[in-house]
């Protein structure tokens, strides 16, 4: 089929990307963003006050070790290196996040080497626990009680608004501890930050004499018929009029404060405590060391349920919501002239770097089926794993 006529709904950067793809192929794009900006919750921008770049939903680091996804978003702006170091404080002190060798030392006041730490940490592990069902077990059977206590306990509370006696086990895959001194929070081989924020790279993304994006636009769908085809980065709840419920989701309220100078020396402060409302606390200028300036924008950072009209940040996905998505799933392998998106078309948490692997890939076989002029499917990838 040559020349369609596409909408893509969202202007974050699984659309950016899958709108550019098309549109370079000669197809026709409009993009539908509800909000006045583009980038979805990548967008930055600058404080009226302090001058400096926001990251106004929240701090966004990019990672990865896709090279292909890596000089993608270079073709759109330049990066910095940015190594992302992160923080905690927690009874009463401050410590290297994630747990490494400084941190073990530090809160225990030992001078372990890392075999030591290994045989340390093992006797403090809580091996009584045969298969962990909770986030609470897993964490005492890899770290022990004083550093789940610290670490864990009152953070995972804070953020998911639940008990780690609740959550599963799954939530913490891995041994979350380092036994060197490595306290770069990201192992990939590629990180940065754009020189120039995140919205003006999406902003050139979109920039096509075939894409026409239509911001404060919302994206109804009784408009999908004059569409040959949809890609809705939108929830996939919200498509289908929230027929089988509301799809949970974790909110976040960012409280803004300016001051003058540095207010905490480090980009990002975690919180262990539960007795402090906030997870974290963000100072924007840390992420942009190559520029100066004199006052500061920090976000105090609160987690709690999305409620109708909030914007939605961290998907839930325990068994209720497992069984709605299910449905929804079901419900959009039978509709036809609309693929789900993204990471609230999909209903997963997914990084930035995942998002665009995916919108490349997406962008690539739905080229290959309006060439063969074949249905376009629902997902491109498997949305209930
Ligand atoms: C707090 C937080 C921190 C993060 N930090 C990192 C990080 O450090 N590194 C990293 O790699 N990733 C990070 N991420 C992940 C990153 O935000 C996502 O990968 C990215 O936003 C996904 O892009 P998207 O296009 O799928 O969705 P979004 O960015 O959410 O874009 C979807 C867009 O669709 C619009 N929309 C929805 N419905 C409609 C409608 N009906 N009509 C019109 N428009 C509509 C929305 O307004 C939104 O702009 C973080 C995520 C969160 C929540």
């Amino acid at each position: 089929m040559p020349n369609c006529k596409l909408a893509c709904v969202g202007a974050g950067f699984s659309n950016a990307v899958i709108a550019r793809h098309l549109a370079e192929l000669g197809h026709e794009v409009v993009v539908f963003e509800e909000r006045s900006h583009v980038a979805g919750n990548c967008h930055t921008e600058r404080d009226s006050e302090t001058g400096v770049m926001v990251h106004s939903y929240g701090p966004h680091i990019f990672h990865t070790d896709d090279e292909e996804v890596w000089d993608y978003v270079q073709r759109w702006g330049t990066f910095k290196p940015y190594v992302n170091r992160v923080k905690a404080t927690t009874q009463g002190a401050v410590y290297s996040l994630p747990i490494n060798l400084h941190t073990i030392n530090q809160f225990f006041g030992t001078t372990l080497s890392p075999a030591e730490a290994r045989r340390f940490l093992a006797a403090k592990a809580d091996d009584s626990i045969g298969e962990p069902q909770s986030f609470e077990e897993q964490a005492l059977r890899f770290v022990g009680r004083e550093l789940y206590e610290a670490f864990f306990k009152g953070y995972t509370l804070k953020q998911w608004g639940r008990s780690p006696t609740e959550l599963p086990a799954s939530i913490l895959k891995r041994l979350p501890v380092r036994f060197n001194y490595d306290d770069n929070y990201f192992s990939h081989r590629f990180q940065g930050i754009p020189e120039e924020g995140y919205t003006i790279l999406v902003e050139r993304i979109l920039t096509h004499p075939n894409i026409e994006v239509r911001l404060e636009s919302r994206f109804d769908p009784g408009m999908a018929s004059t569409f040959d085809h949809i890609f809705y980065s939108g929830p996939i709840d919200s498509f289908f009029e929230n027929r089988f419920g509301r799809l949970g989701y974790r909110t976040l309220d960012f409280h803004r404060e300016t001051h003058d100078g540095d207010y905490q020396g480090c980009a990002v402060m975690n919180y262990g405590d539960e007795a402090v409302d906030y997870t974290r606390i963000t100072e924007h200028k840390h992420f942009a060391p190559w520029e100066s300036h004199e006052k500061t924008t920090v976000y105090r950072e609160v987690s709690r349920e999305h409620q109708p009209g909030d914007v939605p940040y961290y998907p839930v996905r325990l068994l209720k919501e497992q069984n709605a998505l299910a449905e929804y799933v079901k419900l959009a392998r039978g509709s036809r002239g609309v693929s789900f998106v993204g990471r609230l078309g999909t209903y997963r948490y997914l990084d930035m770097d995942v998002t665009i692997r995916e919108a490349l890939d997406a962008a690539r076989q739905a080229a290959h089926h309006l060439a063969e002029g074949t249905p376009i499917p629902a997902f491109f990838v498997e949305p209930l794993k």
